[in-house]
């Protein structure tokens, strides 16, 4: 997601972005992280950095996801406030929402806390759950401007693609990729039943950056029981099967041999259909165009193919 900032935002002289990666500074560290804070000196944060992966990733390493999500999210939140940062804005999930609700009804802002969320990414879950408890907190005791915004499944450029580890998309097109350099079958985990929406991280770049300059949680425009958080996401229409996204990878990569869909792995939450409205109605009549999913998917699969020596996977 940093780097599809940087890749839409950076070459903008509004403002001095400093790009931070794990090389620079140990998050989870706080002594490490006060230090470089203090030399970055920043007026604002996009607090991005976290352990993710895909939902096998999630199943397999939660003591990973949460430990280290949670003490990267300690550090940044109180850096920020000791130094004295005016705005940060924090990335959550879709996935962490309660499972419940997910099957029965759309998801919207405040019924992140109403129930347990999937067991496959709990620990996950519960660690980004609790960024937005500390945001609030931020909020509630010292009236700092400390927001959380949830997008859902995001997809693009420098993603990770890794083949065990990544998220579905680029996991997908790197197999599809070796599978057609082999001249051999794609092979899809789960039924392809289940329903995602997806934002490419170009799009979720430049509503990062409205959301910095103009999503604030303390006015009176942000309602009540929700404050704070945001949902970043396309529509409910636009959301499509694992099925018809497999259909597009192979089409952007150009695989026309067999896809076999492997039922014994595991399919995840069916679906977590995120309610967008909040968002359509605090971006006003201006509406923002999301990139259409094939179009997002052919640039994807164009950068990995070019990229593919320095890619992560
Ligand atoms: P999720 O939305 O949090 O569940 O995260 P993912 O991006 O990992 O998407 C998981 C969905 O994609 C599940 O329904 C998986 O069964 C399906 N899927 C199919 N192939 C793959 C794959 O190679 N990797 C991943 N992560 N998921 C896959």
């Amino acid at each position: 997601m940093g780097s599809a900032l940087r890749d839409m935002c950076g070459a903008e002289l509004k403002y001095r972005f400093v790009f931070v990666s794990s090389r620079d500074c140990d998050l989870t560290d706080y002594a490490a992280t006060l230090r470089y804070f203090n030399i970055v000196a920043p007026d604002a944060v996009i607090h991005l950095a976290a352990a993710v992966g895909g939902l096998f990733k999630n199943m397999r390493c939660k003591v990973d996801m949460f430990e280290t999500n949670v003490r990267i999210n300690m550090n940044v939140l109180r850096v920020c406030h000791e130094l004295g940062v005016s705005k940060v804005v924090s990335c959550l999930s879709t996935c962490i929402f309660p499972d419940d609700k997910t099957k029965t009804e759309k998801i919207n802002e405040a019924m992140l806390h109403a129930g347990p969320p999937h067991s496959s990414n709990d620990a996950y879950a519960y660690a980004k759950r609790m960024l937005e408890v500390q945001s609030r907190c931020y909020r509630e005791q010292y009236g700092h401007n400390f927001v959380c915004v949830i997008p859902t499944n995001i997809y693009g450029p420098h993603d990770n693609f890794h083949l065990d580890d990544a998220h579905v998309i680029p996991a997908l097109i790197h197999k599809c990729c070796l599978a057609k350099q082999q001249g051999v079958p794609l092979v899809v985990a789960g039924s392809g039943a289940p329903l995602r929406q997806f934002i490419y991280s170009r799009d979720l770049a430049l509503l990062l950056i409205w959301t910095l300059e103009h999503y604030d949680a303390t006015s009176s425009a942000d309602g009540d029981g929700d404050a704070g958080i945001l949902i970043l996401s396309v529509d409910p229409a636009d959301e499509i099967s694992i099925r018809q996204v497999v259909q597009h990878i192979a089409e952007a990569v150009g695989f026309d041999n067999d896809i076999i869909y492997d039922t014994s792995q595991a399919d995840g939450q069916f679906k977590k259909t995120a309610d967008n409205s909040k968002f359509k109605r605090l971006y006003g009549s201006s509406r923002f165009t999301f990139t259409p999913i094939r179009h997002g998917l052919r640039e994807t699969v164009q950068w990995f193919v070019q990229n593919y020596q320095d890619a992560r996977k």
